[in-house]
């Protein structure tokens, strides 16, 4: 593969809804709500993601990921435009500082498809440009005063949308910081343009400071062989990838999807690293779960999959220092003699405490 198939798809997204309805083969569109979506939310889809819908659309899980739907009007009071008070964490206008030793550089708005669920639609799709040579040496001042981050995380928008160029100059710039001993990439191309993932881009990735690649699989029908080909391009060259992925009423919230997606995933060497809750982000309620809902499949996974498959599920809530895990009880009782303990089935048993050791 090389630069052209990746850039056509990017030319011939489809992005109205009508054009996706056309290309669907569904007759008109008449749904003022669809009409409304897209204007307030961005809109696009590759060809090649597309091409993996199946019918009936309206239960597709790659569908309803990227049709604007009425239900993103939905409005509720615990709903923002940034529910991770991003805009309050950033020292500089594209840097988030929100733990100590990690920082986040937003470098470009622009994505392959725009995710109805996106937790950043205050910037992805505004047709913002890339970060510019002034904003990229305030956020290197910045990582050079703060040496106590060490690991540095690329998002946007995805920043594999950018050239492989601009690309390279934002990484010899960040890892010239001697403090960064880690650079991580965001991105969603994997699932939605993994033709992105050239020998090029492979070998360009290749020079830096360690990388990771974290990307976002929802679906198991998301791990097509080309996805799964361009994850191994990366971990063939030594680039780990992970995957966060978000839990989504209608799409993935059932405890044998989430299965399959992460024993597919670990079988292809991909890590499952996070199972997020929905943030509270404006037009996404329609796909917010209840917490139960997360806690029962992780219940589900223990026992049946290797703990090398099983992803942590957090929640992130701004005011909280960061994002907070959920996990299923397994204490029934602590007593000073024994706890009382439970498996994923119920079955019931006791660990002794420790026996005192007098030490004379
Ligand atoms: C999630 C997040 C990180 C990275 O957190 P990890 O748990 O290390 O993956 C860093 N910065 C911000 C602002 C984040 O939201
Ligand atoms: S790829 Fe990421 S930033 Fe872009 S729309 Fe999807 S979730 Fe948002």
């Amino acid at each position: 593969m090389h630069n052209k198939a990746w850039k056509e798809q990017v030319a011939q997204r489809l992005t109205s809804a009508s054009a996706f309805a056309r290309f669907l083969g569904i007759d008109d569109i008449n749904d003022t709500g669809i009409g409304k979506a897209e204007k307030q939310f961005p809109m696009a889809v590759t060809p090649y993601y597309a091409s993996l819908i199946q019918k009936p659309f309206e239960k597709d899980p790659i569908f309803l990921q990227c049709m604007p739907s009425a239900y993103e009007l939905i409005e509720a009071p615990w709903l923002t435009n940034d529910p991770l008070g991003e805009l309050s964490c950033s020292p500089t206008q594209k840097l988030v500082h929100r733990y100590p030793d990690r920082a986040l550089l937003l470098v470009c708005s622009e994505c392959a498809t725009y995710c109805r669920h996106c937790t950043r639609k205050r910037i992805s799709g505004e047709t913002l440009p890339p970060i510019s040579e002034a904003e990229l040496a305030k956020a290197i001042d910045y990582l050079n005063a703060h040496p106590e981050i060490d690991d540095l995380l690329i998002s946007g928008g995805d920043p594999l949308l950018l050239t492989d160029e601009a690309l390279s100059s934002i990484l010899d710039a960040v890892s010239k910081v001697p403090s960064i001993k880690v650079i991580r990439i965001a991105t969603r191309v994997l699932a939605t343009l993994p033709m992105r993932i050239t020998d090029e881009l492979v070998s360009l990735l290749s020079k830096y400071k360690p990388i990771f690649v974290n990307t976002q699989f929802n679906h198991p029908r998301e791990l097509t062989q080309e996805a799964l080909s361009a994850a191994a391009m990366l971990i063939d060259a030594g680039i780990p990838v992970a995957n966060q992925f978000v839990l989504l009423k209608g799409v993935n919230d059932t405890a044998e999807c989430v299965e399959e997606l992460c024993r597919t995933l670990y079988h292809n060497r991909i890590r499952p690293y996070y199972m997020f809750q929905c943030d509270l982000v404006r037009g996404v309620e329609h796909f917010r779960t209840p917490l139960s809902t997360g806690i029962s499949i992780m219940d589900h996974l223990r026992g049946r999959l290797s703990g090398m498959a099983i992803p942590n599920f957090c929640i992130d809530i701004p005011g909280l220092s960061g994002k907070i895990e959920l996990l299923p009880n397994y204490i029934i009782e602590e007593k000073p003699t024994e706890t009382i303990l439970r498996d994923n089935r119920g079955r019931v048993t006791s660990y002794p405490a420790p026996t005192p050791i007098s030490k004379s």
